[in-house]
């Protein structure tokens, strides 16, 4: 039986890919230092623990597993790694769960490891103008993340290139872009900018007011997560090592972002766009050139899609908390 372990599998993409594993039939190990917040794990094995302590990933990573996703990762929305205040622990932290895990896999002879980078990675001055960001993979030279999360990101890539290069370990780097759905943090700082909106919508009065972080005008793609894990089994079957961009080039402003959510939400809000320090580069998207090439991968349905599901399932927890209030 194929045997897979899943660091991060209490977090949001975690959690799904456990449940699409097992429904493979895969034997799944799943570890984190958290338990899930919105649904139970499915996996045949759930541990909590701390993957920055040696002696935990040598206790969860102690077989030649066939496969192990790396998704563990000190993270959070603009809220949490723009502002600088914590920078320190998540560079030492997601740097300490890298070096453990690859060191470890390496160790037991695993099998594949995928890896989940960021498109964090690419340098500021290619995402100056938000009708024209360059996120090609190979852009990210001369290095200039917008964020300590980003350079974390960049080492760690490097590092699991170093253990293929050195030891011949079969590894797989992929470059998330926004990747959103239900299952995923909406409140308390981490979140990011669809659930945000969605919990903003979800929460305002009909008539009401929405604000939006910036002036509004930046732009991002977003991409579903059931069309991304879609992408890493294709990624984690092929031979390309990567790294590869896991995203949409449907690019939206964010108050374009905002306005979908409210035309879903049938109520009648506006927009009010609020200054802040932290609203991260003005424009990126995924560059979907190189996977489509090597994986005849690309995102096969619109945003819009993927939003309608996102908010029907925060307005669900938005309308629990209220209740049980
Ligand atoms: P998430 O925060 O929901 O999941 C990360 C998980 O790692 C969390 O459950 C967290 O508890 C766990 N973790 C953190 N520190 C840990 C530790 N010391 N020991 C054990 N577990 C620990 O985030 P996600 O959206 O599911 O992202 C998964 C991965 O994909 C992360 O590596 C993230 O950096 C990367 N990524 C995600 C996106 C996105 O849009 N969701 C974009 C780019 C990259």
């Amino acid at each position: 039986m194929r045997t897979v372990l899943v660091c991060g599998a209490g977090g949001f993409i975690g959690g799904h890919l456990v449940k699409k594993l097992k429904k493979e039939g895969a034997w799944v190990r799943g570890v984190d230092c958290k338990e899930h917040e919105f649904a139970p794990s499915v996996a045949d094995e759930f541990i909590v623990g701390d993957l920055t302590k040696q002696e935990v990933v040598a206790s969860v990573l102690d077989r030649p597993f066939d496969e192990v996703y790396q998704l563990a990762a000190d993270m959070g929305g603009a809220g949490y790694i723009f502002t600088g205040e914590n920078d320190a622990n998540l560079m030492f932290n997601s740097a300490s769960i890298n070096l453990n895990i690859i060191q470890q896999a390496y160790l037991q002879k695993v099998k594949k490891i995928f890896y989940s980078s960021s498109a964090c990675i690419y340098p500021l001055y290619n995402q100056k103008d938000p009708g024209n960001p360059n996120c090609a993979e190979d852009s990210v030279y001369p290095a200039n993340p917008d964020s300590e999360y980003g350079w974390e990101k960049l080492f760690s890539e490097r590092l699991y290139q170093a253990f293929a290069r050195n030891h011949g370990m079969q590894v797989r780097i992929s470059r998330f872009h926004n990747v959103f759905g239900p299952e995923g943090t909406f409140s308390g700082g981490r979140e990011k900018a669809p659930a945000a909106m969605c919990r903003k919508v979800a929460e305002a009065e009909d008539g009401g007011v929405i604000e939006v972080w910036g002036d509004g005008k930046q732009t991002r793609s977003f991409l579903y997560i059931d069309e991304c894990l879609e992408a890493v089994e294709r990624f984690m079957k092929g031979s390309f090592e990567g790294p590869v961009n896991i995203g949409s080039e449907e690019m939206v402003s964010l108050n374009e972002l905002a306005q979908l959510v409210i035309d879903i939400s049938g109520k009648k809000l506006s927009i009010k766009n609020i200054p802040v320090s932290y609203e991260g580069v003005r424009g990126r998207t995924s560059d979907n050139r190189l996977i489509k090439e090597k994986l005849g991968w690309a995102p096969s349905r619109p945003l819009r899609e993927g939003i309608e599901k996102n908010y029907q399932w925060v307005l669900s927890q938005v309308t629990q908390s209220v209740s049980a209030i």
